[in-house]
């Protein structure tokens, strides 16, 4: 089930990470905007599609950075999708399909996440994939969070960082530098294989 998370540092509660940019903002304010846009896209979905100048005009009383942060972070993760005629909701099915790494080491670590001892390897070669694919940082980041999350890999332990968004900050460069990610995935998923 979506929950609604904070889409600057992800959290499902009352707390935000220090350095996010909605810290503060109650929860029901993030629900609210994720409601507002979904609820206004798939309103229009029925007879055609809408788009993104029009869900602001739509919503214009209260668009902001939030609103902004929740279509980009809807869009990013495949809920919402841009089409010519305008933004679609995707089916979960196509979702999970669309955009995914599949290469066999690549494809076990997004699916089955990282354990310590290959926590570098895995990461530095799903953020290279991303990089390659097309992800700006912003949409990397959001889905490199996501994954931490849906793997386990976070509840693993073995990170000397204090959460996921600091792990990703220190390897911001490979996604700058571009480096190749078949390597180091192999190498990571050889360990996820023989430990999971
Ligand atoms: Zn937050």
């Amino acid at each position: 089930m979506f929950e609604y998370p904070c889409p600057d540092c992800f959290t499902t509660n009352a707390l935000h990470d220090a350095d996010c940019r909605f810290e503060g903002t109650e929860r029901a304010r993030i629900e609210r905007a994720y409601v507002d846009v979904l609820s206004t896209i798939l309103a229009e979905t029925a007879d055609g599609r809408i788009s993104e100048a029009d869900l602001r005009d739509r919503l214009s009383d209260r668009w902001g950075p939030l609103y902004d942060a929740v279509l980009g972070r809807l869009t990013a993760h495949h809920y919402l999708r841009e089409t010519a005629e305008g933004l679609e909701p995707v089916a979960a099915d196509t979702r999970m399909d669309e955009q995914e790494p599949t290469a066999p080491s690549l494809g076990l670590l997004w699916e089955r996440g990282s354990v310590p001892g290959c926590h570098d390897n895995a990461i530095f070669a799903l953020i290279s994939w991303h990089e390659l694919h097309g992800f700006d940082w912003a949409q990397t980041r959001e889905r490199m969070l996501e994954w931490f999350d849906r793997t386990g890999t976070w509840a693993r332990g073995g990170f000397e960082e204090s959460s996921p968004a600091a792990v990703l900050s220190n390897k911001r460069h490979v996604h700058e530098k571009g480096y190749g990610w078949k390597e180091k995935a192999e190498m990571a998923a050889s360990v996820v294989e023989s430990s999971l």
